[in-house]
């Protein structure tokens, strides 16, 4: 179903109830700083805008730890009304060998549900271990005349699938990146192209009824993306670029208010960036962003694998041999669904296990995928090498979505873990 339409924005309703039915979204800025082994919180702005796309349901709790979490908390009552986990560029960048020698600072961008009253807001980062590395709270007052009424963009855009109300579907927003007003219809094809991959990979496509996709049709100056190791630097809608971190197909915005900036007005809570040039690369961070490539040959593939990470908070099951920095220690079970380092395996997918399983698990010769997916179960198992790390760190599957570009399907963990996110977002106790 394609329908046309330029700024859908859900009607404004009574202001009551506003913790189980909210009208209206506090949007709430913040710049995360510092070095490898430093971090601080510090607020922004705050801004507001009519609609709310997010959940409606499970609004206290979170489906996963994630790398940090912000909750919204009624400040006369205590009441939790709004809890969501997620990820940052920041931490990875922590993780670099600059971040040992520099202190840098991130944007990022929250959306909330606008609380009727004084509530407070805070916000956790977490290190590898899931202790609280930096913390900010504070207070938000509706009535405070700072927080800014965001003026909703007329960006044109177009329904690839509209399932029902933004209250009731998760809102995805598939944005154009390095398209001139002249390559719209291309980016539109892209989407489409885009919304067919997640929907062909269970288990989306038997959920396909809980989302809806807007392909938001930003039109850039120049075309294609930035590259900044080969000097090309374009002028494009997200400023997003290649090299990140100095990694060559590390592709990213760092821009992330000008991001939401230009959303206000499409009813969104999770964003695939579309980049409009054929050099492999993207990235997915948990609650943040999709960004990938829509040109080279493994688009499909990859943007299903970055929207594990973005809307699903599934850990990559490749690694390396030399990483630069240990993400996982053997004292500490990693919060992602898809990976274990065996410290507290009941909490993973042991309940999955088809038989008495070797530790680690022989990777088998025999194929591993089928057209169906049925049959795929047999193979669930403890693989050594996940995270980045190839020691320690285990996977459910000889190959996933989440490994490489060659399997036709997420391993059943990893679809299990993405139904539970579905449902997590979509269905009340
Ligand atoms: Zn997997």
């Amino acid at each position: 179903m394609i329908s046309a339409r330029t700024a859908g924005i859900a009607e404004a309703q009574e202001l009551s109830d506003l913790s189980s039915n909210p009208s209206r979204t506090l949007r709430v800025d913040y710049i995360f700083s510092g070095t490898d082994r430093s971090q601080e919180i510090s607020l922004d702005e705050m801004s507001c805008f009519d609609g709310w796309a997010g959940r409606t349901v499970n609004m206290d709790m979170v489906p996963v730890r994630g790398n940090g979490q912000i909750s919204l908390t009624d400040a006369a009552g205590g009441q939790v009304l709004y809890r969501q986990s997620f990820s940052t560029l920041f931490q990875e960048w922590q993780t670099t060998e600059e971040a040992t020698r520099l202190r840098k600072s991130f944007e990022n961008v929250f959306l909330l549900p606008m609380p009727s009253s004084r509530a407070v807001v805070k916000v956790e980062l977490y290190d590898f271990r899931g202790g609280v590395s930096a913390s900010l709270s504070h207070v938000v007052d509706p009535a405070d005349v700072l927080i800014r009424k965001q003026v909703p963009g007329n960006v044109p855009n177009e329904y690839i699938l509209e399932s029902g109300d933004p209250k009731e579907c998760i809102d995805v927003a598939i944005v154009a990146e390095g398209y001139t007003s002249d390559e719209i219809e291309t980016f539109y094809e892209d989407a489409r192209k885009a919304v067919d991959a997640i929907l062909s990979h269970r288990p989306f496509g038997e959920y396909r009824d809980r989302f809806n996709f807007v392909a938001v049709a930003l039109t850039s100056s120049e075309s294609g993306v930035s590259v900044p190791g080969e000097g090309d630097w374009k002028d494009t809608a997200l400023k997003s670029h290649f090299n990140t971190f100095y990694m060559d197909r590390y592709l990213t915005t760092l821009r992330l208010k000008n991001l939401h900036d230009r959303l206000t007005g499409i009813p969104y809570e999770h964003i695939i960036i579309l980049a409009n040039t054929d050099t492999y690369g993207g990235g997915g961070i948990y609650n943040s962003y999709t960004l990938t490539t829509a040109h080279h040959k493994a688009f499909e593939p990859v943007v299903v694998h970055e929207f594990g990470h973005s809307f699903a908070g599934l850990a990559d099951e490749y690694y390396y041999d030399d990483q630069f920095v240990e993400y996982y220690y053997p004292d500490c079970e990693p919060w992602e669904q898809n990976i274990t380092t065996l410290y507290d395996f009941a909490s993973k997918w042991e309940d999955m296990l088809p038989r008495t399983v070797s530790l680690p698990s022989p990777t088998p010769e025999i194929p591993i995928w089928d057209e169906t997916g049925n049959g795929m179960n047999s193979l669930i198992g403890v693989y050594e090498g996940a995270g980045y790390q190839s020691k320690g760190v285990y996977r459910p599957y000889p190959d996933c979505r989440m490994k490489t570009n060659s399997p036709k399907a997420f391993c059943p963990v990893c679809q299990r873990a993405i139904a539970r996110i579905i449902d997590f977002h979509t269905v009340g106790e």
